[in-house]
């Protein structure tokens, strides 16, 4: 942080985040230590959850324009009554740190980004940092949603695996899991994922958050079952979700850069 100060480059994020879903608030919450961990200035927007549309999009106009907030990030889900997707075509491209708008998502479709989405980005992080190159191997993501398993499986594919994706439509799902030689699993079910879907001493990467009957924090791989059959495997808690927040940090500071 230092250096970049020293070059002039001072990264700023604006959270906001409307209604009381005491999930977003812990994301936030996290959000916030880390960049107060790592000296990036950060500052809150808590809206009500009848906020209108309009006033949260004043509000991103305004924020759009403000020199020291490089980074903006609006924590989803909003209320019903407000759309995602109008919201998320407001904040700047430039200063959209999540990367979820439609500019940011087509530069990932070609391969020449200035963000990549924060949890396939992590991911990625984890398998280059794993010493694992996906090129050539089979690759396959469970789950297809617009901000994990999609951006997942074309990050794979620019890392030269061959990738397959499947949803709640998939026949036959184990068998295609089983060929994985990199297996994400981005379906948001505990323990979904069991040992006879894995193939011996396959990399297996948990991105689901969800919580156990117990109402403990969990994975959609079931860790105990799968972990002896695995080359890899990541945990839940402590796996993917931190790499999320890292590669926020990081998404910040290139902003800030552009
Ligand atoms: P979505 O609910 O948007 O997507 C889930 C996907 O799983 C869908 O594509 C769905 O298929 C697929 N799916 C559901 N049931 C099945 C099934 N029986 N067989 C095969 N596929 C199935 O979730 P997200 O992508 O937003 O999130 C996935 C998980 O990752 C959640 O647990 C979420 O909490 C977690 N998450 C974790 C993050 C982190 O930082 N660690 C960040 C973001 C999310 P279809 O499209 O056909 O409905």
């Amino acid at each position: 942080m230092e250096g970049l100060q020293a070059k002039g480059i001072h990264p700023g994020l604006a959270v906001i985040i409307v209604g009381d879903d005491p999930a977003s608030r812990v994301y936030v919450n996290n959000k916030k230590k880390a960049c107060a961990e790592i000296g990036i200035y950060s500052e809150e927007h808590a809206l009500p959850a009848e906020t209108t549309e309009g006033e949260l999009l004043s509000l991103i106009r305004t924020l759009n324009t403000r020199k020291e907030i490089s980074g903006i990030l609006c924590q989803l889900p909003l209320p019903k009554h407000i759309c995602e997707e109008t919201v998320l075509l407001a904040i700047d491209p430039k200063k959209d740190v999540d990367a979820f708008h439609p500019v940011n998502v087509g530069k990932i479709m070609i391969g020449d980004y200035d963000f990549l989405p924060c949890t396939p980005a992590g991911v990625m992080e984890l398998i280059r940092e794993s010493g694992i190159d996906p090129a050539g191997k089979e690759c396959v993501v469970v789950g297809r949603s617009n901000i994990v398993g999609k951006p997942q499986a074309m990050l794979l594919l620019h890392a030269h695996g061959t990738v397959t994706i499947c949803h709640s439509r998939t026949q036959n799902l184990a068998e295609v899991t089983r060929r994985a030689d990199i297996l994400v699993a981005a379906v948001g079910r505990a323990n979904f994922i069991t040992a006879d879907m894995v193939k011996e001493g396959a990399v297996v990467i948990d991105v689901g958050m969800n919580r156990n009957a117990e109402g403990k924090l969990c994975g959609d791989v079931d860790f105990e079952g799968v972990k002896d059959k695995c080359a890899a495997i990541t945990p839940v808690p402590g796996g993917v979700g931190p790499m999320t927040i890292a590669m926020l940090m990081k998404n910040t500071v290139r902003a800030a850069q552009l």
